[in-house]
């Protein structure tokens, strides 16, 4: 990072953004293209979990490679000045790579909703229909690397 001093390298402080985070992007790749995709998530030992429709683009393209990228963030402000070139924006944003695969079993589907739902509602012991959890696609996220970046002052 060319900032060094506004790098985040404790895991705690990485993890502290990832769960105030109310969405993620998720980058993905075919064919030399790229394809950011907002979701929202949660997060729990070094996984990150997604909930979605078991058809489309995304699904599609980590069928064909699973690895990815992603970025969250918290805690973002405009600092507004006067002079345009003294206008700052600050940041805790974490950006990380990983694989990703679908969730298969029930039960680790319904933990996986469960850890989804306590990122937005501290709340995990929801239960859910076989019906809806049978239609539902869960993705998982194994994480392989984070960084995380601070930004306090303009950039
Ligand atoms: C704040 C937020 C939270 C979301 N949370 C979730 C979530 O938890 N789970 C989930 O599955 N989806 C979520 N979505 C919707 C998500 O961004 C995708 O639209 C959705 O997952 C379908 O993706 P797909 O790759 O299957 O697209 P497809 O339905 O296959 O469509 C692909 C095409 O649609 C375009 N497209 C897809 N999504 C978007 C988009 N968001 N904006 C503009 N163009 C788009 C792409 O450019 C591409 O050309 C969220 C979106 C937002 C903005």
């Amino acid at each position: 990072m060319r900032r060094t001093e506004q790098e985040i390298t404790d895991i705690r402080d990485l993890e502290t953004v990832l769960k105030r985070a109310r969405i993620c992007r998720i980058g993905l790749a075919e064919d030399n293209m790229p394809y950011v995709v907002p979701v929202c998530f949660g997060y729990k030992d070094d996984r990150l979990y997604v909930h979605s429709s078991p058809k489309g683009k995304k699904i599609d393209m980590i069928s064909k490679n699973n690895r990815v990228c992603f970025e969250a963030e918290t805690d973002v402000e405009l600092v507004p000045a006067d002079d345009p070139c003294d206008f700052a924006i600050t940041y805790r944003s974490v950006i990380g790579f990983g694989r990703a695969g679908l969730v298969e079993d029930r039960d680790e589907k319904i933990r996986a909703l469960n850890i989804i739902m306590e990122h937005y509602t501290n709340r995990e012991n929801y239960t859910f229909p076989d019906s809806i959890v049978a239609v539902t696609a869960v993705i998982e996220i194994r994480i392989e690397r984070m960084t995380g970046k601070r930004s306090k002052h303009p950039i």
